[in-house]
């Protein structure tokens, strides 16, 4: 499975800042490592262009990155600090999911080891999410014409409240999230489907309603490409996550998930999206299934 890394996905940030920026070489680490992706299967990214950034975001906000002249309040909503690293790794990661979507395309599966920053609007950035990676590939390939319907499954804890409001209006992108109810953002936008948890929902509930939610969407919907990004926030014992799914019940998550659309011969583009566990080598190690389980299907 081809897999997008650049070492510049990792920025350092201060000390005591809450997000693990570190979980970015440590997974890459682990996957070698487990030979879960070979050193040829690595896809190293470049900048993405202004042109196609534009395709979801605005100039304003493009312009005020590119300068670093954001104001105070936008820096803030972001959570974490300008730097010209920070816009240089934003880019990095949205062509990192883009050329990852183009090797899913042509291979069936394919990854990028960043991505799935679902809280980045057309306007402005939130929740660690400076640029919306899925919503301008999807938005690049459609307008070169490599697909016309995508699928987004969104499984982060969180709701995916700015790819919702980026694709509220096309009836071409179906977004799917599935999240904590109570959890960040306090706000939520519409997705095509909502499927909004209770604190501490497990395993088998979560499992279920996955499998009945997957099967519905691909009743009424059939994707040219699916993104799915698999944050491993809802894992129990999550730092800002409020579900309690365990680490088994996490695997199976993305046992079920590739072989839903593997099944049907839907490609497939993974995005790691969040994970907030006690260490960033724990959170690395969460991520790390997705891979197992994408090597099992396809050896
Ligand atoms: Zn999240």
């Amino acid at each position: 499975m081809r897999c997008a890394y650049h070492p510049d996905y990792f920025v350092a940030l201060p000390a005591a800042h809450p997000f693990p920026m570190a979980k970015y070489p440590l997974l890459l680490e682990r996957l070698l490592a487990e030979g879960l992706v070979a050193p040829a299967e690595l896809i190293e990214p470049g900048l993405a262009s202004l042109d196609d950034l534009q395709l979801v975001h605005s100039g304003e906000y493009l312009a005020r990155l590119a300068a670093g002249t954001l104001d105070a309040a936008a820096v803030r909503r972001i959570g974490v600090p300008w730097s010209p690293a920070l816009w240089r790794r934003s880019r990095l990661a949205v062509q990192g999911t883009l050329q990852a979507a183009r090797a899913a395309l042509d291979d069936g599966l394919a990854a990028n080891l960043a991505g799935g920053t679902h809280h980045a609007f057309a306007g402005h950035g939130e929740g660690f999410c400076v640029l919306n990676d899925v919503a301008v590939a999807t938005r690049v390939l459609q307008r070169d014409r490599r697909l016309r319907r995508v699928l987004v499954v969104d499984l982060d804890v969180h709701q995916g409240n700015g790819t919702a409001a980026i694709f509220e209006s096309d009836s071409d992108v179906f977004t799917f999230s599935m999240h904590g109810e109570r959890n960040y953002p306090a706000r939520k936008m519409r997705s095509s489907l909502d499927v909004p948890l209770a604190d501490g929902t497990g395993d088998e509930e979560y499992l279920d309603l996955l499998a009945t939610h997957l099967s519905g969407i691909l009743g009424r919907f059939v994707p040219d490409l699916v993104f799915y990004l698999a944050g491993v926030d809802p894992v129990r014992g999550d730092r800002y996550g409020r579900l309690a799914l365990s680490e088994d019940g996490l695997r199976r998550r993305e046992k079920q998930v590739l072989e839903t659309f593997g099944k049907r011969g839907l490609p497939v583009v993974i995005t790691i999206a969040g994970g907030y566990a006690n260490t960033p080598a724990r959170t690395a190690e969460l991520h790390a299934h997705v891979f197992r389980e994408a090597r099992r299907l396809t050896v």
